[in-house]
């Protein structure tokens, strides 16, 4: 498939996980592509790697402006760079809820404040989030990751509704538990990892984690041609997490 021949894009996060799976689907279907991320070091050609703090405007500002030279604009971004969160809102202090709120909610409004002037240049322009079932669905211990999962979405129906007459799109996924190296990294703090995963399998309706793939396969779809009269939207990628009512066998 070519269908992003000719399109430029930027994925923020994209070294690793689902960044990294958008990035190099998005290259592979005829992208060019940036990735913007604190640690670009495993990034490769044909991928442009940017080192950058979605934490800090001046370093969002610069790393979209050298993605955009670099490519000779942008049609595409994928916001996705985020950080986790454990705990109610008795375990979080102020301090860390502004962290938290910098990075997920924050990192996005910069990014995409630096790459709009260039999409409204674009005849195929998409911004995709990457969101989160925590949004919507009162996971427990999760209060300040859902609080910003939660901002995430509703900028999501905002700005699409901004720049709809831009010919913007703007959407998002909300993947449920998708087997990453931050789902490995919570497992492995766990006291027996393997158990853990197993358990953690046993909750999915399917039997099994998402894949990085399976979620980069949907930004893909909101980003690209395919989806030109969808904006405004979540695209639930969690394995019927959210939309199936099992009851126990
Ligand atoms: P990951 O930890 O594997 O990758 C995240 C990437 O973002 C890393 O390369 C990291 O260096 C980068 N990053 C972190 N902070 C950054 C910053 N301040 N500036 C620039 N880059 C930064 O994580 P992942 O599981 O691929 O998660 C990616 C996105 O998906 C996040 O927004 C996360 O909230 C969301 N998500 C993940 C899951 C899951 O189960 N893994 C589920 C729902 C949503």
């Amino acid at each position: 498939m070519s269908d992003f021949e000719g399109l430029k894009a930027l994925v923020t996060g994209g070294a690793s996980g689902i960044g990294r799976a958008t990035a190099d689907l998005l290259a592979e279907r005829g992208a060019q592509v940036a990735v913007l991320d604190l640690d670009p070091s495993s990034v490769d050609k044909p991928l442009l790697a940017l080192a950058a703090d979605v934490g800090d405007d001046v370093s969002v500002r610069t790393a979209v402006a050298e993605a955009a030279e670099t490519l000779g604009g942008l049609d595409v971004l994928v916001n996705n760079a985020g950080i986790g969160a454990q705990g109610t809102v008795e375990d979080n202090d102020d301090a860390e809820w502004r962290r938290v709120f910098e990075v997920n909610v924050l990192g996005m409004v910069r990014a995409a404040r630096a790459a709009l002037p260039h999409l409204r240049r674009s005849r195929h322009a998409a911004i995709v989030n990457t969101c989160s079932i925590a949004a919507t669905a009162g996971l427990p211990r999760r209060a300040l990751y859902s609080a910003t999962k939660g901002a995430v979405y509703s900028l999501t129906l905002a700005m699409a509704a901004d720049h709809v007459r831009e010919g913007i799109r703007v959407n998002c996924v909300n993947p449920g538990t998708v087997d990453t190296p931050w789902v490995g990294r919570l497992l492995d703090a766990a006291p027996d990892p393997a158990a853990e995963r197993a358990a953690l399998e046993a909750r999915q309706p399917t039997g099994r984690l998402v894949s990085a793939a399976e979620v980069a396969g949907a930004i893909a779809y909101l980003a690209g041609p395919l989806s030109g009269a969808t904006t405004g939207t979540a695209l639930a990628v969690d394995g019927g997490m959210q939309g199936l009512r099992l009851r126990p066998a």
